[in-house]
């Protein structure tokens, strides 16, 4: 009899372990940031997960095929399920989750974010919009979302989570290169008031869109490299800079941006960083 109980323990320990392994070959993994809120990264934006005691708020919900595994690590961290998703913006990296989640809970964002899911022709646009602030009460939590003007796109929300001093700035932050979305938007000259808006926060902790969480240090660091690249490219437009020559020209080693080889910033964000820049003089 032992024999047989200990063979249907070791099945039903395989049938258990066999998705567990799956999982955890599976490419996003959850952190804890501060008491409440957790990160979950991996391919596609990061996204912010504040746990109440009424349900759990996500910020961003990366790519479609991610919604399962996102709410297998939630039910990691909290018995209770989700029961907002704000959107940071329209990219489909951190709202590519949103048809499934509409199925289950509210999806907020900005106005503009919302105009671009639709002309993108995006599933999932959300319910829900706002133009200049909202927030979300929860628990005995507060999710408060900013407009705070251009900058990656037209429709960046700066979420704040005040009881705990954290921002999530969606690619408004970003560890390495940011991309200046201009087809739907996007600003270097906004990026810059932006930062400020979001440094006059009082917070110690931000999550980027990708890359490691930041502290204020960073954040200065990232508003202060997007004035200079904007003085640098400024300066080589007044020398007579051709635009197909800026990606090259721009390089300099105390800007880390232009150091990053077929990043964002260098590919994609110069043709019309160049434009906007010049258009300034
Ligand atoms: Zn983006």
């Amino acid at each position: 009899m032992k024999i047989i109980l200990k063979s249907r323990l070791i099945v039903v320990f395989l049938i258990t372990f066999i998705p567990f392994t799956a999982a955890a070959q599976d490419r996003l993994s959850i952190a804890q940031v501060k008491d409440g809120l957790h990160i979950i990264t991996g391919p596609g934006g990061n996204i912010g997960v504040r746990v109440t005691v009424e349900g759990v708020i996500l910020i961003d919900d990366k790519y479609p095929q991610d919604f399962d595994e996102i709410q297998s690590l939630v039910a990691t961290v909290s018995d209770l399920p989700v029961k907002y998703v704000i959107n940071t913006h329209h990219h489909g990296d951190h709202s590519g989750s949103n048809a499934s989640f509409l199925q289950v809970a509210d999806v907020i964002a900005h106005k503009n974010a919302r105009d671009n899911m639709l002309r993108g022709d995006q599933d999932g646009p959300p319910r829900l919009i706002y133009t200049d602030q909202t927030s979300v009460f929860l628990g005995e939590a507060e999710v408060r979302a900013y407009y705070m003007g251009r900058g990656h796109t037209n429709g960046d929300s700066v979420v704040y989570f005040p009881d705990l001093k954290t921002v999530h700035g969606g690619d408004l932050l970003h560890g390495t290169a940011p991309f200046i979305d201009y087809a739907n938007g996007g600003s270097s000259r906004g990026w810059v008031g932006t930062m400020n808006n979001i440094l006059s926060l009082d917070w110690n902790t931000a999550i980027p869109g990708h890359g490691e969480v930041m502290d204020r240090r960073d954040v200065l660091n990232f508003r202060n490299q997007m004035e200079a690249v904007r003085i640098r490219m400024a300066e080589l437009i007044r020398q007579g800079l051709d635009a197909d020559d800026a990606p090259e020209e721009i390089k300099d080693p105390d800007l880390s941006w232009t150091q990053a080889e077929g990043g964002l910033f260098m590919n994609r964000s110069i043709p019309g960083f160049y434009e906007e820049i010049a258009a300034e003089l």
